[in-house]
């Protein structure tokens, strides 16, 4: 009679929680800036941390990629936050020129936002102000009265995940104070001062950088072509932070210090924010990791130092789950991993790769255009990235007049490494962003009116436009592909071969806590929903 009365007992109990899909208490988001799909697979044999648990308790969407052209910062931070695409969303880019005022922006320039620093620099700051679509972060917030907390090296990361508003929303500023805005809090976190100042970024002064396996467990070479560092860096280990001043924070910022004091600043918000530790409430952490893309730019996917920054980057993140676990507790948070771009390889690296310099662009198109029109110029205003904006009225004439858009358009192929340029015509109509052409559909959903350039210049795959070291932004596989792995509360871990992007988050994340992203271009992941 017992044993009936408990086998009943442990029945009851069970059915109803395997009846229904988890619920998390926290959703969090986790982003690796510039982390490309293949440095998992590539690299992954030295994971024995948190990217390891990730990659083999996860659902890893291997395929997973961005859809759109100028795969950059702002542009991926914003999409994963919001789950739709730039033509959607707005922020195409990490700046843009914006034609009414006559001048460069970044994508979060707001001068009605003041600096709420950590530090004594007080001047303009950052919001959300251009961002056209709220993140699922906001819309918790607003409908459920979650905490949100985000943070990063970048003011566009912490601003891209969070949105509109945010309970604490903070990034460091160009002086090396931690910061956020008006646009987000009146006043400093009482805790994160007391952080701040148990913990100043001076605190891995005179530190050097080792790679922290043998050498040889490092694949390619140390001294490699094209590999440059900040502020007196070179190419080979060790590297020496150096004592505190200007050039000890650049080395701090390209280094993976940057990350651990980030996985840090997360514990302390949980702690003392409660994230995910109220029954009545399911919060949002969203945390981007800058030192991979810092590193990478200067040191390129195949260097030491960007697989050291990965293998530290699995120990940090194996600290933060470790310390969720405890915290909120194993299996009662969602947590995903994804990038907001990828990398070129430094050209100087690659047999056939090159440059294309910028400068040169812009002087070609004044003079093809003096020569179609006329008229003294110059006539290109600004030259942001890959987009060219002309002054106001040229590209009007340019288009009455095809034969001499058409002028212009081959003097730019004609510069060495470029292979296309499109123009913001072909890419405005909404037909574009189904277009059979691969190019002008990724441009397309990339596409904001206004805030777009007139033109588009397309460097050749492995091509970069960019001086030293690399960059990325194109619509090539090393730069759309990213990882998508989704864990815990909800997830049933696998590998996933499907396409997906990482506008998929956001809704798959709403769907799990039953709330709704506005319209978002991005889809549920549904085979890795059902624990
Ligand atoms: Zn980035």
């Amino acid at each position: 009679m017992r044993k009936i009365s408990l086998l009943l007992f442990v029945l009851f109990t069970l059915a109803p929680a395997q009846a229904q899909p988890t619920k998390p208490s926290l959703v969090v988001v986790l982003v690796s800036d510039q982390m490309r799909a293949d440095y998992l697979t590539r690299y992954g044999g030295e994971f024995q941390h948190g990217l390891k648990t990730l990659m083999t308790a996860g659902a890893w969407y291997q395929h997973a990629a961005y859809p759109y052209f100028e795969t950059v910062t702002c542009a991926g931070h914003s999409t994963i936050g919001t789950g739709s695409l730039p033509f959607h969303h707005g922020m195409i880019a990490n700046s843009w020129f914006n034609r009414e005022t006559g001048k460069a922006q970044t994508c979060n320039q707001d001068d009605s936002a003041t600096e709420v620093a950590y530090g004594a620099f007080k001047g303009a700051s950052d919001s959300a102000k251009w961002m056209m679509r709220p993140t699922l972060a906001e819309t918790m917030r607003k409908t459920m009265k979650s905490r949100v907390a985000t943070m990063s090296i970048k003011a566009r990361s912490a601003i891209g995940l969070a949105g509109h508003e945010g309970d604490f929303v903070t990034w460091l500023d160009e002086r090396g104070a931690w910061t956020t805005s008006s646009a987000y809090a009146g006043v400093p976190a009482g805790w994160f001062s007391a952080f701040v100042q148990a913990n100043p970024i001076d605190r891995d002064a005179n530190k050097d950088w080792e790679r922290t396996l043998p050498p040889d467990r490092y694949q390619y070479d140390d001294a490699a072509p094209g590999e440059a560092g900040a502020a007196g860096w070179g190419a080979t280990f060790p590297h020496k932070l150096g004592p505190p001043g200007p050039p000890y924070l650049l080395h701090w910022l390209q280094s993976p210090f940057a990350d651990d004091y980030l996985e840090e600043m997360a514990e302390a918000a949980v702690d003392q924010m409660h994230l995910g530790q109220d029954a009545e409430r399911i919060d949002f952490l969203g945390v981007s990791f800058s030192s991979l893309d810092i590193v990478g730019h200067a040191y390129g996917p195949r260097s030491h130092e960007v697989q050291d920054v990965l293998v530290r980057l699995d120990a940090t993140l194996g600290r933060l789950i470790d310390f969720l676990d405890k915290k909120v507790g194993a299996g009662k948070y969602v947590l995903a991993l994804t990038a907001d771009h990828g990398v070129a390889d430094i050209p100087d690296q690659v047999p056939g790769a090159g440059r294309v310099n910028a400068p040169t662009v812009r002087a070609t198109i004044d003079a093809a255009v003096k020569a179609a029109l006329g008229g003294d110029g110059p006539y290109v205003i600004a030259m942001v990235g890959d987009e060219v904006y002309f002054k106001p009225g040229v590209y009007g004439r340019l288009k009455q007049d095809p034969a001499a858009l058409r002028a212009v358009i081959d003097a730019v192929m004609n510069i060495p490494g470029v292979v296309r340029v499109i123009t913001s015509d072909e890419i405005a109509p909404s037909a574009a962003r189904t277009s059979k052409d691969s190019l002008v559909r990724a441009a397309a959903l990339g596409y904001f009116p206004d805030r777009s350039g007139d033109l588009l210049v397309v460097p050749k795959e492995n091509w970069i436009i960019a001086g030293a070291g690399t960059t990325h932004g194109s619509a090539y596989p090393y730069d759309q592909r990213v990882p998508v792995i989704l864990y815990g509360a909800g997830i049933r871990g696998g590998i996933h071969q499907d396409a997906a992007t990482p506008a998929d988050i956001a809704p798959t994340f709403a769907s799990l806590i039953d709330v709704r992203v506005p319209s978002p271009d991005g889809r549920v992941l549904k085979s890795a929903l059902g624990k």
